[in-house]
């Protein structure tokens, strides 16, 4: 069985000084236009450069760290033919952009499409997604504890005005709901408090009550058929080479102006010039900076150290994904599953030979499956690769998702270092002093982890923020997503 390891790796300011810095920065402010250079060839920064091209703009360059493109929205084939992506992706889009760069990538027939099936693991038996939806699909005694605690909840009128997550929970689900669901499964994904969460992200994210759909759902608690809830309800899947195929097209057709193995050490912000790893310099009108913006408030020059200090309160966690190769075929037909229980390490099992046959080696699932597991480390903690690797395909046995004395066909580790952007209570103060800093030097962070907002962090977000800062550096035009005002739980607009 073939192993194979991949580790990609307040100070309160006075304000008076802070608003002349930036009004000194602002002076220095330059035209639509110029030598637009762009840090990280994920799909954010990969976007922009095509919308460059289409807005016949050439003079840019994007600069990517790794050996390939696609950041997270990568996929590797480990040694014994299985594809893995670095946890559970599915394509969705928002944006007509995003659909169109889709149709423009892949042929009729090259992406497939799935009806979302997912589960919540509660007990000895499988709950559809979503759970509060589905009480009537627990044991008696949880499902009324659950929904009393939900019609109270609703009866007192949920949270007004803004709340910790963990508050925002309680009054929204009631404390049962909390307690066999939404507690122990935030604090897996997260591993964050809720309470040191905000809540303002909630929208799409977490679904809302709907007690009509409680009150008529079907009373089996062994069906099969899952809520259809949320954007995710149908998806796409590339018919081969995992979602990292779309960075992949897309690097392709951008050329060689996406240079890959050239990480950025140093920003130079007086001077308008980064720095790469080997000490060349590369001068730049316009910087989009992709990668994590703690790090690049951390490698700007003449950062003051109350930005630099705000940069830094950002929080982030670290996913392991261990995808598992078994040498027997899944009947199994449902989507992903969640796991809210602490004896299992991982939050989500992603039933990945159903996504794309092309998943296993040499596409035959009448031999193969596989399953991609996740698990949430806190920044810095170390993986034993070994045991969780052990412990993931234990829990896969003991929870029935695999049979006991399948033959273990391949394990893949990948440690993603930054994987959730962590909606922590100061996220969004700590933002202010940071971005308004950035972009008056002519930097412009964007995507998942340069705006570190987990509201606006899939794969077609990342895409419209690229074409929308490509639009605005060129042609001036104001950027859409960013300038959208969220939706919140409550239904109002922040
Ligand atoms: C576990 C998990 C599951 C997810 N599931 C889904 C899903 O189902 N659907 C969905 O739509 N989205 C999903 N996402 C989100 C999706 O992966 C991201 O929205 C998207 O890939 C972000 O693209 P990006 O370009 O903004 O950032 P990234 O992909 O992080 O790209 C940034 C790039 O910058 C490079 N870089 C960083 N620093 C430097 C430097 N100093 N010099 C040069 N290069 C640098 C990095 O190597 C990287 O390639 C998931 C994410 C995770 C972690």
């Amino acid at each position: 069985m073939p192993l194979t390891i991949a580790h990609p790796a307040r100070l309160r300011r006075n304000q008076s000084a802070v608003a002349e810095d930036l009004t000194q920065q602002a002076s220095c402010a330059r035209e639509p236009g110029g030598r637009i250079l762009i840090v990280g060839a994920g799909l954010c920064g990969l976007a922009c450069a095509d919308e460059l091209l289409r807005l016949d703009h050439s003079d840019w360059l994007l600069l990517e760290a790794s050996a390939t493109a696609g950041g997270l929205a990568s996929s590797v084939t480990d040694s014994a033919g299985f594809t893995w992506d670095l946890g559970g992706h599915v394509v969705f889009s928002h944006f007509g952009e995003f659909d169109r760069l889709l149709s423009e990538l892949f042929r009729d027939g090259e992406l497939l499409r799935h009806d979302r099936s997912s589960f919540i693991r509660f007990r000895d038996r499988w709950v559809p997604y979503p759970f509060q939806q589905h009480v009537h699909c627990l044991p008696a005694e949880d499902a009324t504890a659950c929904l009393d605690g939900l019609v109270l909840a609703q009866r007192q009128g949920g949270v007004v005005g803004a709340a910790d997550f963990g508050t925002w929970l309680q009054a929204t689900y009631g404390p049962a709901l909390v307690e066999r669901f939404f507690g122990p499964y935030n604090a897996k994904v997260w591993a964050t408090a809720p309470e040191l969460m905000s809540s303002s992200w909630v929208a799409e994210r977490v679904a809302p009550v709907d007690f009509d759909q409680i009150l008529t759902a079907p009373t089996a608690p062994t069906a099969r058929r899952a809520g259809r809830w949320g954007p995710n309800a149908t998806f796409a899947f590339p018919i081969s080479g995992g979602t990292g195929e779309i960075s992949r097209r897309l690097a392709t057709r951008l050329g060689p102006r996406v240079r890959t193995r050239a990480r950025v050490v140093a920003v130079d912000a007086a001077v308008r010039e980064v720095v790469l790893a080997g000490g060349e310099r590369i001068a730049y009108d316009h910087l989009v900076a992709t990668g994590p913006l703690d790090q690049l408030a951390a490698m700007t020059m003449g950062v003051s150290a109350g930005v630099r200090a705000a940069a830094g309160r950002l929080r982030h966690t670290t996913v392991a994904m261990v995808g598992l190769g078994y040498q027997v075929p899944t009947t199994d037909v449902r989507s992903w599953m969640y796991f809210p229980q602490p004896d299992v390490p991982f939050y989500r099992a992603t039933n990945f030979s159903k996504y794309a046959p092309a998943n296993v080696p040499g596409s035959d699932t009448r031999t193969f499956s596989s399953w991609m597991t996740e698990t949430s480390l806190p920044d810095g903690a170390q993986v034993d690769q070994a045991t969780l690797i052990d412990s993931c395909d234990r829990a896969l046995r003991r929870h029935g998702l695999v049979p006991a004395h399948a033959p273990l066909a391949s394990a893949h580790l990948e440690v993603i270092p930054y994987a959730y952007p962590v909606p922590t209570l100061d996220r969004d103060t700590a933002l202010a002093e940071v971005v308004p800093w950035m972009e008056a030097s002519g930097i412009y962070p964007r995507g998942r982890f340069g705006t570190w907002r987990y509201e606006i962090g899939n794969m077609d977000h990342a895409v419209k923020m690229g074409i929308d800062i490509a639009r605005r550096l060129v042609t001036g035009t104001a950027e859409e997503l960013l300038n959208t005002p969220m939706v919140t739980a409550a239904g109002s607009r922040s």
